[in-house]
């Protein structure tokens, strides 16, 4: 974290800055308290869940197994077989009775909980009346609130959708996407959940445990697509045994995502530039003193001839490989008018021609029926653009058309696409300190991310447990006030 932000969090430093009346609100630090149970990231937590929909006993399992207490509010009968789920799971389940789009019920079973108050909300705006009653719904909600609260707002959309019905999962997003500002001061975050057609309820259920937890507390600001699968459902996030390929790994948000799938139970190749072996070898030597298994494979990924030797190597090792991270990428900014051919090439072939032609091999060789889950490390550059970086924003904006139509064309093949944000690392650093401040100024968190906030969706996207992600681009970015 950088030096600015740390300061903001003295008590000192905020009551000078209140007093000075200065133009800068100042933030809730995100909470990255270690979990030594990664299975569980809901465990200590409160979780609401309106329990109306036909999924919601897999929710209810779901969150349960990601260790959650639940609030349930539904019907008697959804509640009668929901209560006993979460209890034979050793999960505490309060509940209360109310109707279907009853929402001052459901409003007022919420206010009269008892404290603590609930570190989620799960609530399906269609069983409460729509996107109108939102403000009935959330607003005498809102103050009730604790800091890091997760909210998430679950959307359908059917598969012969009417404008009607887009338009109303169109406006809840719209929504979230504002409140998620107006409560960032907080490290609250809001979330749409739009569920496309006829998902796997395992699907919806382990997106919901994940964007409730901890786990996802950087996104925020964002609509999440569910998307109909044909690959089987499951909703654990489990890597164990399976072998994870890494470019870029050496260092920053690579490293980061090395040693997070190591802690899911990965073994990781670990794949970067021969000059980086010094990092690379540090992040070994973490992951195999948390009881983990790694190997550094020197390799530029730009050459066809070393990515197919780190492949080989990487397989003989540990295996086909499962999940691929294309992670390698560098900057050239310059002006487009300044910018010369050779940095325009460079950035070209390292952040998408390479990750194109590794994900392309790494198909190539799977084992038939045993595809990797791909993962591509985009930037809200490529969604936004940004000045000075037109080769990045190209590159990074075609890795998001990329893995949408391979998802289109290969529907069996996990392919997703993280886009972070502004993530506190040797790059940014280099950024003046003015200008890193109003940049955190337009950001919902009011700060930076850190390598591990991405490395947690990436986990997420690399497992079975994102099985109703295709081709998506998830912004991991605190709800950047950029872009779509
Ligand atoms: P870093 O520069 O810290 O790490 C990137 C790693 O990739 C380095 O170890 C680098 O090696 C390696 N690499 C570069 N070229 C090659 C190559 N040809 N073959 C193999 N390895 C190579 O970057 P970050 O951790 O900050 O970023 C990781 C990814 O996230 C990148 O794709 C980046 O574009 C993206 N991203 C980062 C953001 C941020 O705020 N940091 C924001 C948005 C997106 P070496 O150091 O030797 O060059």
């Amino acid at each position: 974290m950088d030096r600015l932000t740390q300061l903001s969090t003295h008590p000192a430093v905020r009551k000078m800055v209140r007093s000075l009346a200065l133009p800068v609100t100042l933030p809730t630090l995100v909470r990255r308290q270690p979990e030594p149970e990664w299975q569980r990231p809901l465990l200590g937590r409160r979780v609401a869940l309106t329990t109306f929909g036909k999924e919601s006993p897999v929710l209810v399992r779901a969150l349960c197994e990601a260790g959650a207490d639940l609030f349930l509010l539904g019907d008697a009968a959804s509640l009668r077989g929901a209560g006993d789920l979460a209890q034979a799971r050793g999960r505490h389940a309060h509940s209360a009775t109310v109707a279907e789009g009853d929402v001052s019920g459901v409003v007022s079973a919420l206010l009269a909980v008892e404290a603590p108050a609930c570190d989620a909300l799960v609530l399906d705006v269609a069983k409460l009346g729509g996107s109108r009653a939102l403000h009935t719904l959330l607003q005498p909600l809102l103050k009730k609130l604790p800091a890091h609260a997760r909210l998430l707002l679950l959307t359908h959309v059917p598969d012969h959708a009417s404008p009607r019905d887009v338009a109303e999962a169109q406006g809840v997003f719209g929504f979230a996407k504002s409140l998620a500002r107006e409560v960032g001061r907080r490290a609250i975050t809001v979330n749409a959940l739009q569920v496309n057609g006829s998902v796997p309820r395992e699907a919806t259920a382990a997106a919901v445990a994940f964007f409730a937890s901890d786990r996802a507390r950087y996104v925020t600001s964002q609509r999440l697509m569910l998307s109909p699968v044909t690959r089987a459902s499951s909703y654990s996030a489990s890597l164990a045994g399976e072998h994870a390929f890494v470019t870029g790994a050496a260092r920053g948000i690579g490293a980061a995502i090395a040693k997070t799938l190591a802690a899911h139970g990965a073994n990781v190749s670990l794949v970067d530039l021969a000059g980086a072996r010094e990092g690379a070898a540090a992040t070994c030597a973490d992951i195999r003193a948390a009881g983990g298994r790694a190997q550094f494979i020197p390799a530029d990924v730009t050459k066809p001839a070393e990515v197919d030797a780190a492949l080989d190597a990487a397989v003989a090792a540990f295996g086909p490989v499962r999940s691929l991270v294309n992670n390698a990428g560098i900057t050239r900014d310059k002006t487009f008018a300044k910018m010369t051919a050779a940095h325009w090439a460079q950035v070209l072939d390292v952040n998408f021609e390479a990750a194109v032609n590794l994900t392309e091999r790494v198909i190539e060789r799977a084992p038939k029926g045993v595809l990797p889950r791909v993962v591509m490390l985009s930037s809200v550059a490529g969604i936004a653009g940004n000045f000075g970086q037109t080769n990045y924003a190209l590159s990074k904006a075609a890795l998001i058309g990329y893995a949408q139509r391979l998802s289109e064309t290969m529907p069996e093949l996990q392919v997703n696409v993280v886009a972070p944000g502004f993530i506190d690392t040797v790059l940014t650093r280099e950024i003046p300190v003015l200008n890193r401040e109003v940049a955190k100024q337009l950001i919902a968190l009011l700060q930076a991310g850190e390598p591990e906030d991405i490395a947690d969706v990436v986990a997420f996207l690399a497992s079975p447990a994102a099985n109703g992600f295709a081709g998506a681009t998830l912004r991991v970015d605190g709800g950047m006030f950029i872009g779509q």
